[in-house]
């Protein structure tokens, strides 16, 4: 509930001006509840207009993005790139290839960046892009010439000091292989201007690990701060298959837990002897082909038609890894109700404001997403100090300054929460820390 007079005034404005942009409004509306606490403790943030400039990005680029596919037909998607905010670094954020992408997609997933990028300690500012183009069943060169549509505008926007894209969903490796050539050739010009790259071109030991090793390194450093409990032993919930899941089912198996489902859009699998993450790489990333085919190659494991089905599985601890909104307040209580205690969020936005409140009613420990699947961003940082440095880390070093990253993240949550007065609270604890450093620096640095 938003109670204080500054928060609620800037929020009806958000309304008003954007009230046909769900996504983004319950993005601000969940951060809004959090921060009242630190408002009310910093008048000098609503004096400067902290909350009115957050809200609203630095800039919005919206393009068209035409291309021909393999008939010779020519097809038009639309691109985005939003720059939220600069604050306390050149914009940073992930490209996301989804028909589901829309404005205020891109937005909520831009201003959730901006308080995560803070959150890692590492100076990036908030963006987001995408498109509404579905790779799905598209074939390699309709990727790359769709890539390198997208790029020829979006290049004139970005940089190695100004913005640098990464993946999101359905942008991985080769996404970015066919992004960053474009710019190259483009721009003549070889610079760390996208992460997520291959090793051979400038790309980080452990980025592709990062998101969902982060979600476990944080998920573990909080059972043991807040519980005095690790993952060994536990049955642990996983929804989606791509590479957030599946390296969050091999973290938390290494970890000593058992992992007893994946999922995808049309629905999942239960495998009761833990899930072979090795078959699931081979489905999605080699074959990029459906998760119902792991059941017909691993004895044992049952496939189950509709996603939201994942839920009503029996465990511990759940992981979304999928997509927004992908937990709502119903499937929040059959997790309760089946024994879930932990719910750690390696998606952006997997839960709705109703099965957040069923977590909080039940005293499940919480990880929101900005904070526990801040991994992978983080790992981005360290690639863009690399590319500077012009050199590589090995795995240990990149993995290890990872794990001291996610469990420093553990900590700043836990530290501004007591601060603002709810002692254990993970989410408003992530909100209030990733706020305060962007706050004080748009103050510092003047009316922008
Ligand atoms: N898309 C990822 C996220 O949601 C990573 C962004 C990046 O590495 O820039 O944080």
């Amino acid at each position: 509930m938003l109670t204080d007079e500054y928060v609620k005034r800037v929020y009806a404005q958000v309304e008003k001006r954007d009230g046909d942009q769900p996504e983004f409004l319950q993005a601000v509306q969940e951060v809004f509840e959090s921060l009242q606490p630190v408002v009310e403790k910093h008048p000098e943030y609503e004096k400067a207009g902290v909350l009115e400039r957050l809200v609203e990005p630095e800039r919005v680029i919206k393009f068209r993005v035409a291309w021909t596919d393999d008939e010779g037909k020519v097809q038009v998607n639309r691109g985005y790139r939003i720059q939220f905010n600069s604050a306390i670094g050149p914009y940073k954020g992930g490209l996301r290839f989804h028909p589901t992408v829309t404005e205020s997609v891109i937005k909520f997933l831009g201003f959730e960046q901006i308080l995560k990028n803070s959150l890692t300690t590492l100076p990036m500012g908030g963006a987001k892009g995408g498109s509404d183009f579905n790779p799905k069943g598209k074939s390699d060169a309709e990727v790359m010439r769709f890539c390198q549509a997208f790029m020829t505008e979006l290049s004139r926007h970005i940089g190695q000091f100004t913005d640098v894209p990464a993946g999101d969903i359905n942008v991985g490796g080769r996404e970015i292989g066919y992004l960053f050539g474009q710019y190259k050739r483009i721009r003549d010009e070889y610079s760390g201007v996208l992460t997520g790259k291959g090793l051979e071109f400038g790309g980080s030991l452990a980025r592709t690990e990062a998101t969902g090793y982060g979600l476990c390194y944080y998920t573990a450093e909080a059972l043991r701060v807040l519980r005095n409990d690790s993952f060994e032993g536990k049955t642990v919930i996983i929804s989606g298959s791509g590479n957030v899941a599946t390296y969050a089912a091999q973290k938390a198996e290494q970890l000593g837990a058992k992992v007893v489902t994946v999922s995808d859009s049309n629905g999942y699998i239960y495998d009761p002897n833990g899930i072979n993450v090795d078959v699931v790489k081979q489905i999605k990333e080699v074959e990029r082909g459906r998760i119902k085919e792991y059941a017909e190659r691993v004895p044992g494991s049952e496939y189950h038609e509709g996603s939201k089905g994942v839920w009503s599985v029996k465990g511990d601890i759940a992981l979304p890894c999928a997509t927004q909104n992908e937990i709502d307040g119903e499937s929040a209580q059959q997790l309760v109700d089946n024994g879930v205690t932990v719910v750690c969020e390696g998606a952006n936005m997997p839960s709705t404001p109703e099965a957040i409140a069923v977590y909080q009613k039940n005293g499940v420990l919480y990880g929101p997403a900005k904070a526990a699947n801040a991994g992978g961003v983080a790992v981005s940082g360290l690639e863009m100090s690399q590319n500077s440095y012009r050199l590589s880390w090995t795995f240990e070093e990149t993995d290890a300054k990872l794990k001291s990253i996610m469990e420093t993240i553990v900590a700043n949550s836990l530290a501004a929460a007591k601060e603002y007065g709810h002692e254990g609270d993970l989410m408003l604890g992530a909100n209030a820390a990733g706020f305060v450093k962007v706050a004080n620096a748009m103050v510092a640095q003047g009316v922008l």
